[in-house]
């Protein structure tokens, strides 16, 4: 394969040696006909409980809905405030808006671009000042581009001043933290999404939440299917309409196979090209030693446009993930502090870039990436 064929993620090559049991997953829904709540669904749930040793899983329609769905399981309403970095997917910060409550912006830290647990501190001190201590609700960590946040130090604060702890696990599925605690358990609620091109992705959209706590799981159920009570006909609750298709899950139980070995295989890439990394550049850091599943490789590159000029020369394709920055977003900035206020957030907007890492790429393709880079300096 030549470079003209590198790809940022590879659903092709995925999918051709696996193809045949697509297929047949495919055609078994079609026999029975279950397309909603059918068998694989709940086959699914309990097999990403093993998966990750979380004790409940509840399967959604997609990680945005799922983020939502959690924060409507803490009850979390107009007057609230919750915590979320400003280096993140839009998704992470407009559920909170979605439901009235107000996204309280917190800086990442420069080496792992996760939220900076001594800047979540110093946002909750000095919200504490203003607001009574029950409207300051919650905390939305993300594992950027697949690596686990640092949970420790974040349940820590989160014990201290009574917030509950999210991981937006929407990059991450399939990841572990540095004692090898699988993601899924290393918060109260953990959301995942199944979009395609996530580590773990479907056929179109998908998602799903993991709890050990046995109300939330009750909670969360029941917010799925329209606030349903005993059945959907009792509505106890405003919830939404947010099911995993049977269809999605019979395809996610086939990729949940590879989904070990390929994080190894980008893993492994990801080594490569922290070896080899010409000067001008610093990848993402991973001090506490977590698996990353490498949703993503950003790199902070001392020069941007010129980097970006070299690698289009050679065709390699590359993603800016993400140009702006949650507090400077037109929707969104009214509820931080304008340019400035969130520095390590804004620098990492300016300079970061994704390039290639999916499981398929080649050693010829992995040289071709690297040498595109180097002409860089
Ligand atoms: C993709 C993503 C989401 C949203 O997932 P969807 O399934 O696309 O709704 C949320 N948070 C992060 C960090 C993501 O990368």
């Amino acid at each position: 394969m030549t470079k003209e064929h590198i790809k940022l993620i590879d659903l092709d090559s995925q999918l051709s040696p696996i193809r045949h049991d697509i297929d047949e997953a495919i055609r078994k829904v079609l026999d029975h006909g279950q397309y909603i709540m059918g068998p694989e669904v709940r086959q699914l749930e309990q097999q990403l409980c093993d998966y990750t040793g979380a004790q409940h899983c509840i399967t959604v329609a997609n990680g945005s809905d799922a983020l939502q769905i959690a924060l409507m399981a803490l009850d979390v309403k107009p007057g609230d405030f919750v915590f979320v970095p400003s280096f993140t997917f839009t998704a992470t910060a407009e559920c909170i808006l979605v439901l009235g409550a107000t996204p309280v912006f917190v800086d990442v830290d420069e080496n792992s671009f996760n939220l900076c647990p001594a800047d979540l501190e110093r946002k909750i001190l000095a919200l504490s000042k203003e607001q009574e201590a029950e409207r300051l609700k919650a905390i939305i960590a993300v594992d950027l581009f697949g690596l686990p946040a640092d949970y420790t130090s974040l349940q820590t604060i989160a014990d201290q001043y009574s917030l509950r702890l999210i991981a937006d696990a929407a990059q991450s599925f399939g990841g572990a933290s540095g004692n090898g605690q699988k993601v899924g358990t290393l918060a109260d609620i953990t959301t995942t999404s199944f979009f395609p091109a996530k580590p773990l992705g479907c056929f179109g959209d998908g998602g799903a939440i993991l709890t050990d706590c046995p109300l939330l799981n009750e909670t969360i159920r029941s917010i799925r299917v329209h606030g349903k009570g005993q059945n959907k006909y009792d509505n106890v609750r405003v919830g939404l309409n947010s099911r995993l298709d049977t269809i999605q899950a019979a395809i996610l139980l086939e990729k949940l196979k590879l989904l070990d070995q390929e994080i190894q295989r980008r893993n492994r890439i990801a080594s490569r090209y922290s070896r080899e990394l010409g000067s001008g550049f610093k990848a993402q850091a991973n001090a506490l030693s977590a698996l990353n599943a490498f949703a993503q490789y950003t790199l902070v590159c001392e020069n941007r446009e010129e980097t970006i000029r070299n690698l289009e020369k050679q065709n390699i394709p590359y993603a800016i993930y993400y140009p702006k920055p949650m507090h400077l977003q037109p929707a969104y900035g009214q509820y931080g502090h304008g340019a400035g206020s969130l520095p390590v957030s804004e620098e990492l907007s300016r300079k970061v870039i994704s390039i290639p890492v999916h499981a398929y790429l080649s050693d010829s393709e992995q040289t071709a990436i690297l040498e595109a880079l180097s002409s860089s300096r």
